[in-house]
């Protein structure tokens, strides 16, 4: 193999686990990394690193990894951490997103809607996720929340049909290789629930992997990356770019011959990355708040992914990914899901799922 020096991965939260996880059949030596960790590890000169997420506190920890001449990607993290210099780069490439403002200190509420419309959305430059770090300007604010001046940006509504995904890789050599686009559900800004691929929407695939790989090549970025979007009819507008191994290409552990993770991990240690081969309908339905049940495990066509973390309201907790190539049987499989979900709302994302699996084709 032509890479048997450890490759750290700064975070050791579930997608640590998972790439760690996806680098075995490689015999690669990854090594997911807790931020917080007491002492921070002894690198090599030729060690590779990686992260798990975009953002970072200065630890101990994170200053050897990020210091390290090979970590990959090292410019990318800050540029597309922060919203403001993400949406200027995609702007500076000539790509869609929803118009935006910068939150200046001294701008109102008014100007804002002067610029972008009635409804505008804020979001904190950085360390928003799964929907936190925004706020609903109302008609009554005059002024923007005193705590979000000069730290937000500030975003026109779009009446999107739906949201998908483009989970995309690029390696040293500057190849590119995408996963089919993804249907996502998300309530309340929580990914609840992926569906790929849907033969409805490979009349946007091109359009798609020719908007991300402009973002690879501008970045020379190495690895895997997720472009979040809106679909307005048949134009797909950049909603959020991740540089990282992403939620909504969970279902890849399943339903692809090559797992993103795997990607991710081929890409930074420069074996190939031919295409991957779609092994079926995919689902994945991810866990939310809620308690681990031995009964998921014993679903047909399920692989069920539990992390291990304490269970908090609204945290991503697991998820379960369904494969088949018989839609069927796959939606017989989410009919038995749903009675093992107790909250009304994972009702609904499986109602959400079962109406979209009548386009999967
Ligand atoms: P996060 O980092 O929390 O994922 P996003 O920018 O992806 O932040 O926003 C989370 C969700 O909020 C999106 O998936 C979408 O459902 C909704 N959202 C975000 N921006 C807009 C917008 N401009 N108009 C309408 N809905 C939006
Ligand atoms: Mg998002």
């Amino acid at each position: 193999m032509s890479h048997n020096k450890p490759i750290w991965v700064l975070g050791a939260g579930q997608l640590g686990a998972m790439l760690k996880h996806a680098g075995m059949p490689l015999a690669l030596d990854v090594r997911p990394v807790d931020i917080n960790e007491n002492h921070a590890p002894t690198l090599a000169a030729d060690d590779l690193v990686t992260a798990e997420r975009e953002q970072w506190p200065d630890t101990l920890v994170t200053q050897v990894l990020a210091q390290h001449a090979n970590f990959v990607n090292r410019p990318v993290f800050g540029r597309l951490a922060d919203r403001k210099t993400q949406k200027e780069l995609i702007d500076s490439l000539g790509l869609a997103t929803a118009p935006w403002r910068n939150v200046a200190n001294d701008i109102s509420a008014n100007e804002l809607r002067d610029q972008l419309g009635e409804r505008v959305l804020l979001k904190r430059r950085t360390g928003g996720y799964d929907g936190k770090g925004q706020y609903w300007l109302r008609a009554v604010d005059d002024d923007v929340p005193a705590d979000w001046q000069g730290q937000a940006i500030a975003e026109q509504a779009i009446p999107f049909n739906e949201e998908v995904s483009l989970v995309g890789v690029r390696n040293r050599a500057g190849q590119c290789v995408f996963y089919p686009l993804t249907l996502n559900l998300h309530l309340n800004g929580i990914l609840y629930a992926s569906i790929a691929p849907l033969a409805r929407l490979q009349p946007l695939q091109s359009q798609a992997e020719l908007m991300l790989s402009k973002l690879l090549n501008e970045l020379n970025y190495v690895g895997v990356m997720a472009m979040e979007c809106f679909r307005v009819d048949d134009q797909l507008m950049i909603n959020e770019l991740a540089p990282r191994v992403h939620n909504s290409g969970h279902w890849t552990q399943a339903g692809a011959s090559i797992s993103q993770f795997e990607y991710h991990l081929r890409a930074i240690a420069d074996i190939a990355i031919p295409k991957a081969q779609i092994l079926g309908h995919n689902v994945m339905i991810n866990l939310i708040g809620t308690e681990c049940n031995a009964d998921w495990f014993g679903l047909p066509m399920a692989q069920a992914y539990w992390y291990g973390k304490q269970v908090l309201p609204g945290r991503k907790v697991g998820h379960i990914n369904l494969v088949s190539q018989d839609v069927g049987e796959l939606r017989t499989s989410l009919q038995q899901l749903k009675e093992l979900l107790p909250e009304h709302y994972y009702r609904e994302a499986i109602e959400w799922v079962l109406k979209a699996l009548d386009t999967a084709g």
